[in-house]
């Protein structure tokens, strides 16, 4: 699928919040890139439209942010800091996998064989001008989504 370009952080919020008109549980989104690519930004805008009205940051420590929104459980994940996949046992992901829920994963090449698969991976890239995004499906639900951002 091509390139699309995201001029600005208030286009990056949108394009998240796009994204939450048509993600259902259970879905795992992988999200891609460089430090800075606007990772963060593309969640909390997911997150808003989802009716979260509180701060979201990456939880770089943490590893795990669990948030129960109205329609649907949420987990935001940032393993940039993960040295080894098999960490993720301890945040008791086994369980937590056992409920529909909606994966939202910064850093997943960190947590390899650890992690659900996903369905939908978006790779986010630097430009001069903002930034750009490449999707890639890899199940029916996340091409559906894919097609989605392209749609307007
Ligand atoms: P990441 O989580 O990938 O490290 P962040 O979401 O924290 O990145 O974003 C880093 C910075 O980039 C923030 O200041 C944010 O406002 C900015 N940013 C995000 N998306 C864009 C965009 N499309 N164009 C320009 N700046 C952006
Ligand atoms: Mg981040």
């Amino acid at each position: 699928m091509h390139e699309i370009h995201i001029a600005g952080e208030a286009a990056q919020l949108a394009l998240g919040a796009r994204l939450a008109e048509r993600m259902r549980a259970p879905f795992v989104l992988y999200l891609q890139g460089d430090l800075g690519c606007g990772k963060t930004t593309l969640t909390r805008g997911l997150l808003r439209a989802l009716g979260h009205q509180g701060a979201v940051r990456s939880p770089t420590y943490t590893l795990i942010e669990p948030y129960a929104l109205a329609t649907t459980q949420l987990y935001h994940l940032d393993l940039y800091r993960l040295a080894d996949p098999e960490e993720l046992e301890y945040l008791g992901l086994r369980d937590l996998l056992e409920t529909p829920a909606i994966w939202v994963v910064e850093w997943p090449q960190c947590g390899a064989g650890a992690l659900p698969p996903p369905d939908l991976q978006l790779q986010l890239e630097h430009r001069p001008d903002g930034r750009s995004l490449r999707p890639v499906a890899t199940t029916e639900a996340g091409l559906a989504l894919a097609r989605a951002l392209y749609g307007r």
